[in-house]
């Protein structure tokens, strides 16, 4: 087995005024390669595409994504070749992420985003097989059920660290990765908040269908969407440099930024009871600093 990824407590005067303490598992630190839960989410995909005798992944993300990087990366790594079907026109300049993974040897498919939508059409997928040959397919975000048993070790390595945890707060996109932790726990009483990055309530749904059964004590916040996924304010970016100063610790805009604030702000408030052991995710994706600066013209400091 890996080792597991380091805990650490963060030190912020708020805590010590609402007496609770929060930690942070650094899984921005689990993969020399990629960092965060999308190691987690392709480990047992990479697994099972060996299994059925697949030499090609095909995957498919928006031109900023993590899951895309983190495929091509591990592709390469793993000797599998990659294909990327990517939402939108081709970005007149390059950038980073799209840029690390062709040079990881992932070759891109651009499409619309209409045809995007309907990307998991039957049709859709005989074409793509007729055009690359066969492939592995790993859904959008990578998650499916092999990447719900990975994200589960998270939370098996976590009981372990930190037993005396009384809260987990993660930051939701899909909903594959808290879908794992919250299957895989085993200490009921932990309770489990997902911070969602989108705005809505559908992920909930999204999230029970995951889990085709019934679990107790976790929900999803939508409070803290800064305007919906990709999108920012300036107290948001504020926000995720001022706690890279005070704590050492790089968050990024669009998931882990906007669930630290979630939970420093609901600490504010008084949610968490006095003694409480909150445990944040470091779910990664750091990759996409340098894209968001060169868009948005450097606002985060790196
Ligand atoms: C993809 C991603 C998430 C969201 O994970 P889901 O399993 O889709 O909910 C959270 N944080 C980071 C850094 C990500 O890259």
């Amino acid at each position: 087995m890996d080792s597991p990824t380091p805990i650490q407590e963060i030190r912020l005067p708020i805590l010590l005024e609402k007496s609770v303490r929060l930690f942070i598992k650094r899984e921005d630190l689990n993969h020399s390669l990629i960092q965060g839960n999308k190691w987690r989410k392709l480990k047992y995909n990479l697994e099972r595409a060996s299994f059925e005798g697949k030499d090609t992944l095909l995957t498919f993300g928006g031109a900023f994504s993590n899951h895309i990087h983190a495929t091509a990366a591990l592709g390469k790594q793993s000797g599998f070749k990659t294909i990327g079907i990517i939402r939108g026109e081709k970005p007149e300049i390059p950038n980073p992420t799209l840029s690390d993974a062709e040079a990881f040897g992932m070759s891109f498919h651009f499409v619309t985003r209409s045809l995007y939508r309907d990307k998991y059409n039957p049709d859709f997928i005989e074409e793509l097989k007729q055009t690359f040959g066969d492939f592995y397919l790993i859904p959008e975000g990578g998650t499916n059920e092999y990447a719900i048993k990975g994200c589960g070790e998270m939370m098996e390595e976590l009981e372990t660290e930190c037993p005396t945890a009384t809260h987990i707060a993660v930051p939701v996109g899909t909903g594959g990765t808290i879908a794992g932790m919250i299957r895989n726990r085993k200490n009921i009483k932990m309770e489990i908040i997902g911070f969602s990055s989108l705005k809505g309530d559908f992920i909930q749904k999204d999230i029970r269908k995951l889990l085709d059964n019934d679990f107790p004590n976790w929900s999803v916040n939508t409070d803290y969407h800064f305007g919906g996924y990709a999108r920012h304010t300036s107290e948001l970016i504020e926000f995720v440099n001022r706690f890279k100063k005070e704590t050492k610790i790089q968050l990024e805009p669009i998931y882990t930024g906007k669930m630290m604030f979630g939970v420093l702000d609901k600490i504010k408030q008084g949610y968490y009871p006095k003694g409480s052991n909150i445990i944040t995710i470091h779910t990664g994706g750091l990759q996409g600093i340098r894209g968001f600066n060169q868009r948005f013209g450097n606002l985060l400091v790196e």
